[in-house]
């Protein structure tokens, strides 16, 4: 079997073998990540869920292809990423959107980094948009949004050209616990309507994790490694109602435990 197609596997898009990812930093070199592997499975949404600073960002960025692993390697569709990943859309905790620019303009920008002509992809903007609950905010600057409507237009810039892998890194943290709420559950309903969309969901919350994902990538403090690859085995679409039954709970105790269990919580600390 050549190198080639030997990072090839039915049914994942994206593969990481060994991937280890180092800094240098003034005070020495720092092991940010790993060494870890896994594959995402095309279609899948994948939560990945780990403490503050065990390498959940470093993790997307390399899928990304804006980092190169120190070590193993990251393959997307049975290639090595050498590179910025193109067939990715990314959005941050932070909207960085253009303040001079319309929610619509922030979207279609996608298109003129491209070097794409916007006019034709306008309507598609207008749509989407629409889809994540925007609809008569299009024209609207982002200092006319609200918090969570900043985030929406963050992720219709992401989805636009419409990736096979979307990286969505801790994208609601910025906002309050009931707008949270929609935004987890208008993600599924996108995710649901885009036939398969791959995603990558960074974030701190266990149950969030836990309503989103196919599987729950639980990861230790850093260097992160993965402590346990979690199958969610809930039928969609999985309603806000339906967060605080049993099945959902089991799930997220499991999680706590294995927290526990590597020193992220310490029970009765003070
Ligand atoms: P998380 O997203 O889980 O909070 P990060 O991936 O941001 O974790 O960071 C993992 C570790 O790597 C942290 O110790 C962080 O300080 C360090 N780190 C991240 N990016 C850099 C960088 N560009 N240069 C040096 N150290 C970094």
């Amino acid at each position: 079997m050549s190198a080639a197609a030997s990072l090839v596997e039915v049914g994942a898009c994206v593969k990481l073998n060994d991937v280890v990812k180092r800094y240098d930093t003034s005070d020495g070199e720092v092991l940010a990540l790993g060494p870890v592997s896994f594959d995402l499975r095309r279609g899948e949404f994948l939560s990945v869920v780990g403490p503050s600073g065990c390498g959940k960002s470093t993790l997307l960025t390399l899928l990304s292809g804006l980092a190169e692993p120190t070590e193993g390697s990251v393959a997307v569709d049975g290639r090595e990423l050498r590179g910025p990943n193109r067939e990715c859309g990314i959005a941050f905790q932070s909207p960085v959107l253009l303040e001079w620019r319309t929610a619509l303009d922030n979207v279609l920008l996608q298109f003129e980094m491209r070097g794409m002509d916007r006019e034709t992809y306008r309507q598609q903007a207008i749509d989407l948009l629409r889809s994540l609950g925007l609809e008569g905010a299009e024209r609207r600057y982002p200092r006319e949004l609200s918090g969570g409507m900043r985030q929406r237009v963050s992720i219709a810039r992401a989805l636009i050209h419409d990736p096979p892998l979307l990286l969505l890194d801790e994208p609601f943290s910025a906002v309050d616990a009931l707008t949270r709420d929609q935004l987890v559950a208008d993600l599924q309903r996108v995710w649901l309507e885009h036939d398969d969309l791959t995603v990558l969901f960074i974030t701190h919350h266990i149950e969030e994790a836990v309503f989103l994902g196919d599987r729950v990538l639980v990861m230790t403090p850093r260097p992160g490694r993965i402590s346990e690859l979690i199958d969610i085995d809930i039928p969609r679409p999985r309603r806000i109602h339906d967060r605080d039954l049993k099945g959902h709970g089991d799930y997220s105790r499991r999680i706590r435990d294995l927290f526990v269990q590597s020193g992220v919580f310490r029970e009765g600390a003070r």
